[in-house]
């Protein structure tokens, strides 16, 4: 695999959006396999993908007068938050090397060699480190209860916007509206505007890494100071296997441990991942963004509009569950048990977020005339069984690295700490 970054112009090839304007930096991106390489691969969490094309661009709000400059007018980007953003794309096409343009250091060629067996170079530059905590926020509840959390801490969002070579068939998939809500909640915001979902052919548009998600913030992380990058990932996607592996302990997770092989490439790269969440729920992670002042600005449905979300898409349905138990209010929805998207429910589980749907049936007036009528009845939870969701898991605190762990610890006691038999129910899910 060789990788290729070029600074360009905004929109003189005609990539992406129109609306950018006024000085946007363009950044594009263009990998080229070889022999060995495949254009199918398997994301870390398992899902198998399908490459479409091999270039996108990530779009820069313009540079600040604190942005460095390489010469030429070209700005300067550390190699290894470059190497790091491009890897997000291209590790899950690259079977034997990968070859950057610019030397990186030592210690992210370590962190891609034992993470994929992969060798990475030209090797030769020393790696760089930052100060500041920026949280990825996508304004779903999860992103604004960090963003809750860590007031003062400036927001990178992801916009997905065309790509110049690939048909959007998901015209559907707002995100303008999204952008938009961001930039309302008043706080420190860079909006960074990319197609690299559409690298992917199947399963459908989408991150060929979950962590490509970050690839503005690396690209900023010099000119902004950043050492860090939280994320909304929550104790079901930390630590219970997430959505799909379904129902297992996962200390090691590939994706979100420190040392699984995403956190070496991050931390090499001098941005941690920071997941200030990682050891509560769902239905902690929602009780706090809708007591924040953000409230209003949540938003997990990627179909609705400016007046708000769809109400009838599968993660509208998932999220009215929780919200509906956290309000302890019967559930408000037009989807019924013969809904497509309320078809997993009427099956046996596992599900995907399983401890979340148990944590819904157990305190949702009335589920037995709901969607999740079926999965209530085979499921059998109760409050008491469910109850270790409303604390916070302590191993996830001391995976916080140390300049922003004290504060984290401080609002989780707030939360509540599991005790040692609520820790057991994270550790045996999926067991006992
Ligand atoms: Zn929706």
């Amino acid at each position: 695999m060789r990788v290729t970054w070029t600074a360009g112009e905004p929109a003189r090839d005609g990539a992406g959006g129109s609306d950018g304007g006024g000085g946007e930096r363009v950044w594009r991106l263009t990998f080229l396999l070889d022999p060995e390489d495949a254009t199918t691969g398997v994301c870390t969490d398992g899902q198998r993908m399908e490459l479409r094309t091999n270039s996108c661009h990530v779009r820069l709000p313009p540079a600040g007068p604190a942005a460095p400059y390489a010469g030429r007018g070209e700005p300067y980007v550390h190699p290894d938050l470059l190497a790091a953003a491009a890897w997000t794309m291209a590790a899950p096409w690259t079977r034997r090397r990968v070859t950057f343009d610019r030397a990186i250091s030592p210690e992210l060629a370590e962190a891609i060699s034992d993470g994929w067996g992969v060798e990475a170079g030209p090797v030769g530059e020393r790696p760089r480190t930052g100060s500041r905590l920026a949280i990825s926020y996508s304004g779903g509840a999860d992103s604004v209860a960090v963003a809750a959390i860590l007031p003062d801490a400036p927001l990178v969002h992801f916009q997905r916007i065309s790509h110049p070579r690939v048909p959007n068939r998901w015209t559907h998939y707002r995100s303008d509206v999204l952008a938009r809500l961001a930039a309302r909640t008043g706080r420190e915001l860079t909006v960074v505007r990319s197609d690299l979902e559409f690298l992917l052919a199947s399963p459908r548009p989408g991150y060929p890494e979950h962590h490509a998600v970050a690839a503005g913030a690396l690209l900023l992380a010099g000119e902004l100071d950043l050492g860090g990058i939280a994320m909304g990932y929550e104790l079901g996607s930390r630590w219970l296997g997430g959505d799909r592996y379904l129902c297992r302990y996962t200390p090691d997770n590939p994706m979100w441990a420190p040392e699984g092989r995403w956190g070496r490439v991050f931390d090499a790269a001098g941005l941690p991942v920071v997941l200030p969440v990682g050891g509560v729920s769902e239905a902690v992670t929602m009780r706090v963004a809708l007591e924040s002042e953000l409230r209003d600005l949540v938003r997990w449905c990627l179909r609705g509009s400016g007046d708000g979300p769809c109400g009838t898409c599968g993660k509208c349905l998932y999220k009215e569950l929780i919200q509906a138990a956290v309000e302890r209010r019967p559930l408000a929805t037009t989807v019924t048990a013969k809904s497509a998207v309320a078809r997993k429910w009427q099956e046996s589980p596992p599900y995907g977020g399983q401890e979340m749907i148990e944590y819904g049936c157990a305190r949702v007036p009335g589920i037995e005339s709901t969607p999740f009528a079926r999965a209530a009845e085979l499921l059998g939870a109760t409050e008491e069984s469910t109850r270790w969701l409303d604390h916070c898991y302590p191993p996830a605190i001391e995976e916080i690295p140390e300049p922003w762990r004290e504060r984290v610890a401080a609002y989780m006691e707030g939360v509540g700490l599991m005790t040692p038999d609520e820790c057991a129910r994270v550790e045996n899910w999926g067991i006992g």
